[in-house]
């Protein structure tokens, strides 16, 4: 899946695997978020982890071929703004085909 309104794929910025899908859901009625949310996901396959990436609103997570999500992490920093850190582990696939 490729950047669109629809959501994202984070990908490695070591291995480049696909580590999370971000699927943007659709605002309830009446709500406006202007928060940002800052996503970095972690590698299982390199220990290394994603870019850091923005998104705002509401948004579900998605597994990839690649990961399967365990955690998350959250803070809010004194902007109001979100920060998540998602640990991810090693799904079946072991190799970018
Ligand atoms: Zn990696």
């Amino acid at each position: 899946m490729s950047e669109s309104d629809d959501g994202f794929t984070i990908e490695c910025s070591n291995c480049k695997k696909p580590l999370c899908e971000v699927w943007k859901l659709n605002a309830k009625e009446g709500e406006c978020s202007t928060k940002t949310v800052t996503i970095v996901v972690k590698c299982p396959w390199c220990e290394d982890k994603s870019w850091s990436k923005q998104t705002s609103g509401r948004f579900a997570f998605g597994d990839t071929d690649y990961t399967k999500i365990s955690t998350v992490d959250a803070y809010i920093d004194e902007d109001g703004n979100e920060h998540l850190t998602l640990q991810t582990g090693k799904a079946k696939l072991n190799e970018i085909q």
